[in-house]
């Protein structure tokens, strides 16, 4: 079977983790630290806090930039249900606009009519591996006076016009398997702003600024050493493993055919979180089948848009349409892009597509 991720846990991640364990500082301690910094030097940002999970940065970037009961916030229906999930957990209320079918992003050109007095951030994703056009939401972010907290949880050291997604605005990465680099479970905020970054860390610690004095409500967000021990093997191995991904998408853009492959607009650099295809002419199911049967798995994200989710349309109504995203859900397909693949696997997966989209 060729999976579609494959966590590629070596030696040296079990030697960290074992470190970890013999050195008797199992949480807050100084691979938290050293894994934090790292991640900052990264992403080409002041200052970086680990968190539990992305989900869990997610939320407390919400917080820290103050957004609550009655705040609407821009985002993409074409995402992991995290991303508008988060919104809902401070009180907030998300508003969605279309994506641009080529890329599956936010469709910059829609933001501005969704604006209301209400309006208080913009949370692009960075689907797949490949940021959102973020010249145009950082003006107008600026022009509307409003904060930008990117989900980057699929998009580690991706880049825009030669800047890393999540140095934006305030950036929110997840560290799950199956994403381009793990811890197990973490995530990660970034952020050049000293007060957001405060922010972050007194909530992430029950609100506390003093021992055991608590000024506002927190939350246990805290990452472990364990943890931060494997994604601060993880995060060495980021550029070799980010390449391999764009050697394996490089074949199959060249190699696929009947099918649409990712669009990279100039000046951007994707980082395949996901290879994923547009299969037209209503097949996509029947290729999904096509290829299991010859043991190649596949994924479809997401095959249902968050404003057609059963809790949101209990909540905000069955009213809301966004074309590009339905249609999308309905043709996306992912293929294995892992660095783990093997030459012969790729041949395998793009000669299979080929014959099934030129045999019906
Ligand atoms: C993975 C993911 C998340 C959530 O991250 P977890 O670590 O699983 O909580 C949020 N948004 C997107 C787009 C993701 O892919």
């Amino acid at each position: 079977m060729i999976n579609m991720a494959k966590p590629i846990i070596g030696d040296e991640e079990k030697k960290a983790v074992l470190e970890v364990l013999d050195s008797g500082i199992l949480a807050q301690g100084p691979r938290v630290a050293a894994f934090e910094e790292g991640f900052a030097r990264m992403c080409g940002v002041k200052h970086a806090i680990a968190t539990s999970s992305g989900t869990t940065a997610l939320h407390l970037a919400l917080l820290a930039h103050g957004i609550g009961e009655g705040d609407e916030v821009i985002t993409s229906p074409f995402t992991f249900i995290a991303s508008a999930n988060s919104v809902l957990y401070v009180g907030g209320t998300p508003v969605f606009v279309d994506i641009d079918p080529r890329t599956f992003n936010m469709d910059v050109s829609k933001i501005e009519a969704a604006i209301t007095p209400h309006t208080k951030a913009i949370l692009p994703v960075h689907l797949y591996g490949l940021t959102c056009d973020m010249d145009a939401i950082m003006v107008i972010a600026k022009k509307h006076n409003l904060a930008v907290i990117e989900d980057a949880c699929q998009s580690h050291a991706a880049e825009f016009k030669g800047k890393r997604a999540g140095s934006f605005g305030t950036g929110t990465f997840s560290f799950y398997p199956t994403k381009n680099m793990t811890s197990a479970e973490g995530g990660m905020i970034t952020t050049d702003d000293d007060a957001i970054a405060e922010e972050c860390k007194v909530i992430r610690n029950h609100g506390m600024r003093r021992r055991y004095y608590h000024d506002e409500l927190g939350y246990n967000f805290r990452m472990t050493d364990v943890h931060a021990a494997i994604g601060n093997a993880q995060l060495g191995k980021l550029d070799t493993h980010n390449a391999k991904r764009a050697q394996n998408a490089a074949f199959y853009d060249s190699h696929l055919k009947g099918v649409t492959t990712p669009f990279v607009p100039e000046g951007y650099k994707h980082v395949y979180h996901q290879y994923t295809i547009r299969v037209p002419g209503g097949k996509r199911d029947a290729l999904r089948e096509y290829l299991k049967e010859r043991e190649i798995g596949t994924e479809v994200y997401y095959p249902v848009p968050i404003h057609e989710q059963g809790f949101y349309m209990e909540m905000f109504g069955s009213h809301q349409v966004f074309p590009a995203t339905e249609a999308a859900a309905l043709e996306v397909l992912s293929i294995p892009v892992h660095p783990s693949l093997s030459q012969a696997d790729l041949e395998k997966v793009a000669n299979t597509i080929n014959k099934f989209m030129a045999g019906k």
